[in-house]
């Protein structure tokens, strides 16, 4: 039976205006699933948005439309349209305000309250709306400019709404124990060790309960036994990731796809490793496999952020460099789990010396000699055996850094096999081979390896870059779809032995945008 992969992208929140932060969360998660596909797991990935709040309560109502029109429209103009743009291959989309979402929420409710761990309590707390999260004294920073002398939240710098309401909680605080026994049974549950350790230590201080409606505003899902109430955002959009597997409504597909795999930025670690696995513990459901927190995108050292005016639109990118160099780029250049800076001069480096010159140049260079020198044929020789095992380690290695979420160690494995090829064909010179009849056997070793070694790396690079892997594939003979091939067999591929053409795949930018 297929090992199962379900991996998800946290909900985007759908105010948010969509930039290159959310484009590398998805881009990321998308390898991951076409790399699993790839070895022929049965996966599955999700993404979707969290819709509900008083925030999108709000600039709805100032937008003179209501909240489901505002939603319906920033879906369709501007998330789903990112995930097309970016290439993305997800299975499926789920939305807050969708009635299958609705439906799982009010059953896990129910299940929580029948459980013993849902009571009705009063509270008192300093609410962010743009956070839609109560603060802590540490979470707020003192104002400046026209909020001088106030206390603001540190992520906003807007002021806290003081909030007393009577609402339902959750028994957060009696999982403590159980969570830090789950990090110590689980070391690779939460993921990288510095998440992880920040994670465990935000458990050891201990936990509160947690505040899981409001009936100050209506825009959210009710409580099934008080329609007074709705549920707050954040516990409702934690479930996305079972109500949009049929989590209550269709057991086998739940039992197929969960328990699954979070990509999350650090900053939601918390969130999706501390009350989301609680929820499940409370529930009797199975915890997630893991919770990786990847790292921000630093531009001029700042966290990307519209309010910030770092915020960059991927579609800037894209069209000067295309898709495939902007996947590249975010997934080789910054170790996965690290924080990492963008800047278009590295950008612009990396594009022209790793993919123009390196694949792109060496790709050329090779369909061109194959034609020169053999007439299409690929000749029916033994690869050089030093490059063989190159090429089988290099997809180990890749293969074994994608379950450890080292997206860039797998592509830097098979970028080795790219910049090796290189290297061999200034050292086999094939041009000098050719002109002595008596070379003729070593002539054909060389080309033959280096169509081997090109469609080891098409393979390889297929999850990242899946239009140019295609190209490259059909240029060394392969035959029909690249991601349809296994991926832990790469180095072992055989095609229809003749090479066709490739097109130019990293066209030389002149003038980088900036
Ligand atoms: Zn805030």
């Amino acid at each position: 039976m297929p090992e199962r992969f379900t991996v998800t992208t946290p909900i985007y929140y759908v105010n948010d205006v969509p930039h290159i932060g959310h484009a590398y969360n998805e881009v990321a998660t998308d390898v991951l699933a076409r790399w699993h596909r790839m070895r022929g797991d049965d996966t599955w990935m999700l993404t979707g948005t969290d819709e509900h709040g008083q925030k999108i309560m709000r600039t709805a109502a100032a937008n003179g439309v209501s909240p489901q029109e505002w939603t319906d429209r920033l879906v369709e103009t501007a998330w789903k349209p990112q995930l097309e743009l970016l290439n993305i291959q997800n299975d499926d989309f789920i939305r807050t305000t969708s009635e299958r979402h609705k439906a799982g929420v009010r059953i896990f409710l129910e299940r929580l309250k029948e459980a013993g761990y849902i009571y009705h309590g009063e509270f008192e707390g300093q609410y962010c709306v743009g956070c839609e999260e109560y603060k802590t004294a540490g979470d707020l920073v003192p104002g400046t400019g026209e909020y001088e002398g106030q206390l603001v939240c540190a992520i906003h710098s807007r002021p806290i709404e003081v909030v007393r309401e009577a609402n339902y909680f959750f028994k957060l605080s009696e999982f403590g124990d159980r969570l830090l026994a789950l990090y110590d049974e689980r070391p690779d549950y939460v993921q990288p060790e510095h998440v992880r350790n920040e994670v465990r230590q935000f458990v050891k201080q201990g936990l509160t309960d947690l505040s899981i409606s409001r009936n100050t505003f209506d825009w959210g899902i009710k409580v099934p036994w008080d329609e007074s109430h709705v549920v707050y955002v954040w516990f409702d959009a934690l479930l996305n990731y079972i109500t949009a597997i049929g989590y209550g409504v269709d057991d086998e597909q739940f039992e197929r796809r969960w328990p699954g795999v979070h990509i999350v930025g650090k900053d939601i670690a918390r969130f999706h490793a501390v009350i989301w696995p609680a929820m499940q513990m409370a529930a009797g459901l199975p915890i997630s496999e893991h919770v990786f927190g990847h790292g921000w995108l630093l531009v001029g050292g700042e966290k990307m952020s519209k309010s910030k005016a770092t915020g960059i639109e991927p579609k800037q990118i894209t069209e000067v460099f295309g898709v495939d160099a902007f996947r590249y780029y975010f997934m080789s250049a910054i170790a996965f789990g690290a924080d990492g800076s963008f800047s278009w001069e590295d950008l612009d480096a990396r594009y022209h010396s790793e993919l123009a010159n390196g694949l792109g140049n060496l790709a050329s260079r090779v369909i061109a000699m194959v034609h020169k020198y053999c007439d299409g044929v690929v000749p029916e020789v033994a690869v050089d055996a030093e490059l063989q095992t190159l090429m089988a380690d290099a997809v180990g290695r890749a293969d074994s850094a994608i379950d450890t979420f080292a997206i860039h160690d797998a592509v830097d494995a098979a970028m080795s096999i790219v910049e090796r090829l290189n290297g061999y064909i200034t050292e086999q010179a094939p041009w000098v081979l050719a002109k002595d009849e008596a070379q003729r056997l070593r002539l054909h070793a060389v080309l033959a390896t280096n169509v081997q070694g090109i469609g080891t790396a098409a393979i390889m690079l297929a999850p990242v870059m899946p239009e140019t892997a295609q190209k490259l594939w059909a240029a060394v003979g392969g035959e029909g779809e690249v991601s349809a091939q296994p991926i832990r067999e790469a180095h072992q591929w055989r095609g229809t032995g003749r090479v066709t053409t490739v097109p130019p795949l990293f066209p030389r930018i002149e003038q980088p945008a900036d």
